[in-house]
């Protein structure tokens, strides 16, 4: 039987050993998703082929299908992201973006926007002039809860439907969504809740955080414990 070869692009998530020589490596690419694949007798290749399977390398990959699963056959490294292993808070971030493909997306379900927008993330992280900010792990968040389709609309009202007008949010954690003055008669003006709902529209909009974005820190703490709550599901089922 010939083995069916693709070739994907794709981050390095995590790596396994399993008996002497074998591994297996958790990837998310662009043209499928997250794959686990095998990847037999690295260690007998070290410099040949092992480093280019190491987490947080963006690597072109051969995969070949057999009945046992997807393994792989050559690989070879496309970004290695030098100054984000230099620096451990840009690292902290980075592994942060890796767990989070590795742990909140499901296997198989490509997303070139996805990919996108994290690699774009960890090119920046790769920046001689990079400033690490919790904007950057908010971001990825973000993205991930667009990917699973429970990024809350910020346009539209969550129970009535309407138009949202800035200064009349409210959050309802029940719904996922926000929702408008009239559908909270006791609703206090929440003029953080508008700055929170401009940075989530700025980070949807922009993966990278833009460098010279003002934003009042009680939007950003807002909006991390929003992002926490509709994230809560997704680390759950993975526990
Ligand atoms: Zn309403």
């Amino acid at each position: 039987m010939i083995p069916r070869l693709r070739r994907v692009r794709a981050l390095i998530l995590h790596r396994t050993s399993i008996r002497e020589k074998d591994r297996i490596v958790d990837v998310f690419s662009l043209e499928e998703g997250r794959l686990r694949l095998l990847a037999a007798g690295v260690r007998r290749f070290p410099s040949r082929r092992a480093g280019h399977l190491e987490p947080l390398m963006e690597s072109e990959i051969v995969v070949s299908a057999s009945p046992r699963g997807d393994s792989i056959r050559d690989s070879r490294v496309l970004r290695a992201f030098p100054r984000v292993r230099e620096h451990l808070d840009r690292l902290r971030v980075a592994y942060y973006v890796l767990r989070l493909l590795r742990e909140g997306t499901p296997e198989r379900l490509p997303d070139a926007r996805l990919y996108d927008a994290l690699l774009a993330l960890l090119r920046a992280l790769d920046r001689p002039e990079a400033k690490v900010t919790l904007l950057f792990a908010l971001s990825a968040d973000l993205q991930l809860l667009r990917h699973l389709g429970v990024l809350p609309d910020t346009g539209t009202c969550a129970h009535c439907r309407q138009r949202l007008r800035a200064g009349e949010f409210g959050f309802d954690s029940r719904a996922s969504g926000f929702f408008c003055r009239e559908c909270a008669p006791s609703l206090e003006p929440a003029p953080q809740l508008t700055n929170t709902v401009k940075l989530l529209r700025v980070l949807t909009r922009n993966p990278v955080p833009p460098p010279r974005l003002r934003v009042p820190a009680e939007a950003v703490s807002t909006l991390a414990a929003l992002v926490r709550r509709l994230l809560r599901p997704v680390h759950a089922q993975v526990g």
